[in-house]
């Protein structure tokens, strides 16, 4: 397979296989994602790339994940069974080796926790799941103050903001809650306890 594809190359790749909007969103989780690199000192290029392609499984429709988590053997639990676009974040993951030779392992785990979050995050994990909650083209309610966070504050205190926010989201639409992301929480707020920034919602 070709491995020395250019930015580029992966990013007219990706253009031919996602609708438009979807396209536009990564663009903007790319940028975010080398933003958020540049402040927090994550190399800003593999942020980009990793925010390029964090989506690159969405080329698959719902009823099929299921089945192309299968044929990558890939584990999943009830919560991906009920709930299958979960699956487009494993799946990308592999995905970006397969049909963009991008062989590097912080970059698939970046984008297997894109959705869900997980424990023991690392940095680059962390930019990835945040750039994806306020790229330029999201709308929500509360999307302004993360981007004002994405600014100011420190990486954990401005993921558990954004941690925080998902899951009151997902609560109050009585849907279910991912264990990752209550764990990628609760491993924030324990590493910091007691810390001032850490002390306030909002
Ligand atoms: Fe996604
Ligand atoms: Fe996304």
């Amino acid at each position: 397979m070709k491995r020395d594809m250019t930015y580029e190359e992966r990013r007219n790749i990706l253009k031919a296989s996602l609708k438009p909007t979807r396209y536009e969103h990564s663009l903007g989780v790319a940028e975010t994602a080398a933003f958020l690199a540049g402040r927090f000192g994550v190399d800003v290029q593999r942020a980009r790339l990793a925010g390029l392609l964090h989506d690159c499984a969405r080329t698959y429709r719902n009823d099929e994940l299921v089945a192309e988590a299968e044929k990558r053997h890939i584990v999943f639990g009830p919560l991906e069974r009920a709930m299958p676009v979960l699956l487009h974040a494993y799946i990308g993951a592999e995905l970006v080796r397969e049909q963009y030779g991008v062989d590097d392992d912080g970059i698939s785990q970046a984008i297997w926790r894109h959705t869900v979050g997980g424990a023991g995050m690392t940095r680059l994990d962390k930019i990835i799941w945040f750039a994806d909650m306020i790229e330029p083209n999201r709308d929500y309610p509360g999307v302004e103050k993360l981007r004002r966070l994405a600014r100011t504050a420190s990486l954990d205190r401005m993921v558990l903001e954004g941690l925080s926010d998902s899951i009151a989201f997902v609560v109050a639409q009585n849907h279910l809650v991912h264990p990752d992301t209550v764990l990628a929480r609760n491993e924030i707020l324990l590493h910091h306890a007691g810390e001032d920034e850490f002390r306030q919602k909002g």
